[in-house]
């Protein structure tokens, strides 16, 4: 599931998620007038991470910017990793916290908007620090770089030999490939199947699993079934979604052959309509 809130966490339990396969850490910090402390991270978190033992538990840092720009930060330019980079010390504070919460957790940490290998590494390097600074002594916890901008999806193969999984975030990557806006939810989870998106999906797959890493979607197209059948088509091997969507996709994936799924991905991917995406969903049959 994809959650931000305990409630959301809560229902995705109750949905029987295997896990949160993204957790939004910005969202408690949308009106805040400065970067978050360390202390502001734990209190944000334990609630929510106190729900997920038993659970992959999928962490997100901050992904501020662009729609989701708190007043302290009005006017940047840039988003995601590379804004956390920017300002290391801010990052540093929140992988401190997260540290401090995942006893005993299947944790995971996911990167937002990551454009290059160079930022896994960086953000690498800041864990290690976090983790002595925390007496952390057990393995580091894994570490996905999220894929949401074609330079990303051509980077891939680069940034799979860095990361521990790959994550891709359709909302985002829909929006930067045919410049649509992100803030009309369904139009961009449709889409999503469009050959030119589509592409870059299969291309991230790919390099995954080249690297031996597993990959995921994790946006809304994740939750139109049509649209999933496409991506396990295209061996995706994790989809996160709304808590509430979990059950129509699980009927979905379990109604679904493979051999179905993939020459569904094929034909949709050899498409060269463009941004006919009825087209692109008419022979799926739903
Ligand atoms: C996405 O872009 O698809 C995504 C999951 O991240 P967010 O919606 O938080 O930008
Ligand atoms: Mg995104």
């Amino acid at each position: 599931a994809n959650a931000a809130t305990t409630a959301e966490v809560r229902a995705a339990v109750e949905m029987q998620a295997d896990g949160v396969g993204l957790l939004r850490t910005e969202l408690a910090f949308l009106e805040a007038r400065a970067w978050p402390t360390e202390n502001d991270h734990v209190a944000a978190l334990e609630p929510l991470l106190a729900l997920l033992h038993g659970f992959v538990a999928t962490v997100r840092v901050l992904d501020f910017g662009s729609d989701k720009t708190p007043p302290f930060l009005a006017g940047i330019q840039t988003r995601g990793i590379e804004l956390l980079l920017a300002h290391p010390d801010a990052l540093s504070s929140q992988l401190r916290a997260i540290l401090r919460l995942a006893g005993g957790l299947d944790l995971r940490l996911l990167l937002p908007l990551v454009e290059s290998a160079d930022q896994v590494r960086a953000v690498r390097r800041l864990l290690q620090v976090a983790a002595a600074d925390v007496g952390w002594t057990p393995e580091l916890p894994p570490v996905g770089a999220m894929v949401e901008t074609p330079l990303a999806a051509e980077r891939a193969h680069e940034i799979a030999l860095e990361a521990d999984f790959l994550s891709i975030g359709t909302n985002d990557l829909v929006q930067y490939t045919l410049g649509l806006d992100r803030m009309q939810p369904l139009a961009t989870a449709h889409s999503a199947a469009d050959p030119r998106v589509l592409s870059l999906i299969a291309r991230t797959v790919e390099a995954a699993h080249e690297a031996g890493l597993t990959v995921e979607v994790c946006g809304e197209a994740a939750s139109v079934p049509d649209v999933a059948t496409l991506f396990v088509g295209l061996g995706v091997d994790e989809l996160s979604v709304a808590p509430a969507r979990i059950d129509e996709l699980r009927t979905t994936v379990r109604v679904t052959s493979a051999s179905d799924a993939a020459a569904a991905a094929a034909a949709s991917l050899s498409d060269e309509s463009g941004n006919e995406q009825g087209e692109v969903l008419g022979g799926l049959g739903g």
